[in-house]
């Protein structure tokens, strides 16, 4: 196996900042006059990007990024799917139009047409019969789990380590290689020990859970049916069942959390696969990048929250669900063009092919160079790991991670004319991305192996 020499990867990565700053003056004069946003940038995150400062935006259509220095970017970041429907696809254009010109409005507080074609779509596509709305897939999940603690009665939930769902505080919690339940590692003051809400196991450890389970005080699980957020973590044959079973045998809930995962078929894994959710929660791109969220019930469930609320529960007013936005009229306008022009069961099937050779690329070139990395693909999204086999928990594929080995291989693209998702090595097919972009990212992949490798 070969192994990366690290002087010479030091020395790659200064030579792509050097070319990164001096192609990029105006995205650097942006950042460097942003006085007045914190830490020089809209959202802290945004300073995540390899380089030492995001580049400007300019404009985005389809699945270029053109920056302020008039570069023109493949973008396989898509908004970290936020814009997995493509930049400003057509239908979406439309329907934002019509919806504030003369005859439009925004936000009411009224229900409209819109909401019952897309509350009906979800139903069809993900197969749960019940849907409510958010702006954000983290309010879906933050107030999915005050219903689910509701119904049960139950006062903690469980998450798997190193996963993500959002700002959510109950999900910030870890078990370390002991086996120690903590804090996620950076987790901003937290109001409360989360290991007080929080019961934690690795994914694809089936014992783990079971044993967690058994206390009794689990309302729900909460999972992605794939780990997509420490890379992507597939579940092993039959894992997503066991999580069922073992919810089954205890009395918890299990919530499928499908924001990043829709990726795997136009019902998402969860359609895909026939997992069998009580509830799932979904955002980001249903909307094309305006914002929107959404949570669904099973029957059941919705009746058990009925229930609750017939004795007492307020889910109306000042109870801790809701938010004067959600579901807003553009929100539901951006959702209908998306789920029935774009984004549409028919799209799936050619955006599948470009991820899938995507990832044969990626292996390719991984084999050649006898690295030992790996590839992970779900639906339209791949991801290489620094590590062979692929991880099969949060906690592995934490330790798989390389920052400078990624910042170099982010840079590298960059400075090429190729974006990948800044948080790790993932890549999106969205319906405007095209053959021709496959391979001009195969090409930059390809060469900056060689040279890291030579
Ligand atoms: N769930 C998952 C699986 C996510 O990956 C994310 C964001 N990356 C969220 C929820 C939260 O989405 P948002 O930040 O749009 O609320």
């Amino acid at each position: 196996m070969t192994s990366v020499d690290r002087d010479l990867l030091a020395e790659l990565v200064a030579r792509e900042r050097d070319r990164y700053v001096r192609e990029h003056p105006q995205s650097l004069a942006l950042h460097q006059g942003a006085n007045n946003l914190f830490a020089r940038v809209p959202m802290t995150w945004m300073n995540k990007w390899a380089g030492g400062f995001p580049l400007g935006f300019s404009s985005a259509h389809g699945a270029v990024i053109t920056d302020l220095d008039g570069h023109e970017l493949i973008d396989f970041a898509l908004g970290d799917t936020g814009a997995f429907a493509g930049h400003s696809p057509q239908p979406l254009v439309e329907a934002m139009q019509r919806r504030l010109g003369h005859n439009g409005g925004v936000t009411t507080m009224l229900p409209n047409e819109d909401a019952q074609w897309v509350a009906a779509e979800m139903t069809r596509r993900f197969g749960l019969p019940q849907w409510s709305f958010s702006l954000s897939a983290t309010d879906a999940n933050r107030w999915l789990l005050r219903l689910v603690r509701l119904v049960t009665r139950r006062p903690k939930i469980l998450v798997f380590s190193y996963s993500y769902h959002g700002s959510v505080d109950e999900t910030f919690v870890v078990v370390d290689e002991q086996g120690r339940i903590r804090s996620r590692p950076g987790n901003v003051a937290p109001a409360y020990d989360p290991s007080l809400t929080t019961r934690v196991v690795e994914f694809n450890d089936l014992d783990a859970l079971e044993r967690e389970l058994a206390h009794g005080d689990v309302a729900a699980v909460l999972t992605e049916p794939a780990m997509t957020n420490i890379g992507i973590v597939l579940p092993d044959p039959g894992f997503m069942a066991g999580v069922r079973a073992a919810c089954d045998r205890h009395g918890s809930l299990l919530i499928l959390d499908e924001t990043h995962t829709f990726s795997a078929g136009p019902g998402g894994a969860t359609r895909r696969d026939n997992l069998q959710p009580d509830a799932i929660t979904i955002g980001k791109s249903l909307g094309g990048g305006v914002p929107c969220g959404a949570y669904g019930l099973s029957a059941e469930l919705a009746q058990r929250v009925l229930d609750a609320v017939s004795e007492g529960a307020d889910i109306v007013d000042v109870g801790g669900v809701g938010g004067t936005l959600a579901g807003n009229a553009m929100s539901f306008a951006a959702m209908r063009a998306v789920l029935g022009e774009v984004l549409t069961d028919e799209t799936f099937g050619p955006m599948e092919d470009l991820a899938t050779l995507f990832a044969t690329g990626l292996r390719e070139t991984i084999a050649r160079y006898d690295l030992p990395w790996s590839v992970s693909q779900l639906g339209t999204r791949c991801e290489y790991r620094f590590a062979n086999p692929a991880p099969r928990s949060g906690g592995e594929s934490l330790r798989s991670a390389d920052p400078l080995l990624e910042d170099y291989l982010h840079l590298y693209g960059v400075n090429r004319g190729v974006l990948i998702t800044p948080f790790h090595n993932m890549a999106l097919m969205c319906p405007a991305t095209t053959r021709a972009h496959v391979d001009a990212h195969q090409m930059m992949f390809d060469e900056a192996v060689a040279e890291l490798v030579q």
